[in-house]
């Protein structure tokens, strides 16, 4: 078992990153062999660390942490003895190397507690973004951190609550927290799951033979054979043990504001989300970016691997074959050796290839899901053009990244987004390509089935590393100086 810390990629930066996935069982023999399964599927939404809490009469709460990926971690015999019981919740977390230092091992959920009336764990996806302010106040009244996650907050909050049990005392914490999360938490017979009001991240309730599962997707669903019951609701706090599911509205009622990003890229395209497949909404994404910016070309090819559905409804509707311009080398993982200056100099062609038969000679359409940094599409736009592309034209299945994100997604400051600082056209002669355009936010929306578009007064998603709009004010970052969109923006 390794505890080395995968080596970050070098073009990682420049994709937009959820930064966790979460996953829990209950009655069913041997959880921990369920949740490692979950997080294994989990693991495109965290590839940095995971953890697993089970609990068993006989041991008591059991706990593993690690760095790395869950085939690496969780998959031995002996790993899983470790962790016994019928009930059981693991969380893969993903933190940026560079700017906000590696992960620390202190850092890598679930967290657990210790409370009067026994013990809990918890796995958190999503941002609490006035965690500043709670863990100041905690500090301050005596709570000791053991870790700099915004997370363990909730921890504490419970264990200042007089709640008389554990989901009461969550609940309580949870009214004191504003921002974005979708929990897992367990005691020692009661598997929680809560999403905050807005239901800004996915949590999903699945049946599987006589237990139960609450996941971040729904493919983590398909993986352990169990069926997909429903999508937890914005606002809602389920207690599920091995005799069923009982429901709470702890929060006062609010309009749910979804990720729109998880349809565009964080989600796993064979998930489903709000009753949607992911894969058929990318495709329809594909379908109207072509409708908004046709062009004339000889081929349509993706970004691999996310670029892939919108590429195919783009070619669909505007009838320019689709074809496998770029082929990525599916055995470059992240446990590749520590990218030393020469070797992350060579970037993207780590990673991708351009087929360059294929190329030669033809008007390419390149299909990518977002504009983050821009160095990516710069370097892949020159592979392409090497290969001998006549013309390269980017389309993008995203608007333009103009915001950072505060709910869970790791995202650089403002300054380094490209379309923070540029128009579309500075951004076009910037890559370096004949034409750049990306789906309106109107046209995203129909995508993801508003058929009127984006309502200004009520959209139906949070959309705003696009728009600017915020549906819940991010105020750590705001007492830290980040300047909210102004009305003249
Ligand atoms: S800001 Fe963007 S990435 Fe973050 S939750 Fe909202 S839509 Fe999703």
């Amino acid at each position: 078992m390794s505890t080395a810390m995968p080596a970050a990629h070098p073009f990682d930066d420049d994709k937009l990153r959820e930064e966790c996935g979460v996953f829990g069982v209950v009655g069913v023999t041997d959880a921990s062999n369920f949740v490692a399964l979950g997080l294994h599927a989990l693991q495109h939404r965290g590839q940095e660390a995971g953890g697993i809490v089970t609990h068993d009469p006989d041991t008591g709460f059991n706990q593993q942490r690690r760095m790395g990926l869950v085939r690496d971690n969780f998959t031995s015999a002996a790993m899983m003895e470790r962790l016994p019981g019928t009930i059981g919740i693991g969380h893969v977390r993903y933190s940026t190397a560079g700017s906000k230092g590696q992960t620390a091992m202190r850092d890598v959920q679930p967290f657990f507690g210790e409370f009067s009336m026994g013990g809990a764990a918890i796995a958190h996806n999503g941002n609490i973004t006035n965690a500043m302010s709670l863990r100041r106040e905690l500090i301050e009244r005596g709570s000791i951190f053991q870790s700099s996650s915004d997370s363990e907050c909730i921890i504490h909050l419970m264990a200042r609550s007089m709640g008389r049990n554990i989901p009461d005392r969550m609940e309580e914490a949870l009214r004191k927290v504003e921002g974005a999360f979708s929990i897992v938490a367990m005691t020692r017979t009661k598997l929680i799951g809560c999403r905050d009001p807005l239901g800004v991240r996915p949590l999903v309730l699945g049946k599987v033979g006589d237990g139960w599962a609450l996941a971040s997707e729904t493919c983590a669903l398909d993986i352990i054979g169990a069926e997909f019951v429903r999508e937890i609701e914005p606002g809602e706090l389920v207690v599920v043990t091995e005799k069923g599911v009982a429901s709470h509205f702890p929060f006062r009622p609010n309009r749910a504001r979804f990720c729109i990003f998880e349809h565009v890229y964080f989600s796993r395209p064979d998930s489903i989300l709000g009753g949607r497949s992911v894969y058929e909404t990318r495709e329809n994404i594909g379908r109207e970016l072509a409708k908004e910016n046709p062009v004339d070309a000889d081929l349509v090819c993706p970004v691999p691997d996310s670029g892939t559905p919108a590429a195919i409804g783009y070619s669909l509707e505007s009838g320019i074959p689709y074809a496998m311009g770029i082929i990525r080398n599916q055995y470059m993982g992240r446990t590749f050796i520590e990218p030393t200056e020469s070797i992350r100099n060579m970037g993207v062609r780590l990673k991708l290839n351009v087929n360059r038969a294929l190329i030669k000679g033809k008007r390419v359409i390149l299909v990518d899901d977002s504009v983050v940094r821009g160095t990516t599409s710069r370097k892949i736009k020159e592979m392409i053009l090497d290969a001998g592309a006549a013309e390269v034209h980017f389309r993008i299945a995203s608007p333009p990244t103009q915001w950072p994100c505060f709910y869970g997604v790791d995202t650089p400051q403002r300054e380094k987004l490209l379309a923070a600082t540029m128009t579309e056209d500075e951004m076009r002669d910037h890559l370096g390509v004949d034409s750049l355009k990306f789906i309106s936010l109107n046209g995203l929306y129909r995508a993801v089935g508003e058929t009127k578009g984006r309502d200004p007064n009520a959209p139906a998603y949070c959309d705003a590393c696009f728009s600017g709009e915020y549906p819940v004010a991010p105020s750590d970052m705001i007492e830290q100086g980040f300047q909210a969109k102004t009305a003249a923006e």
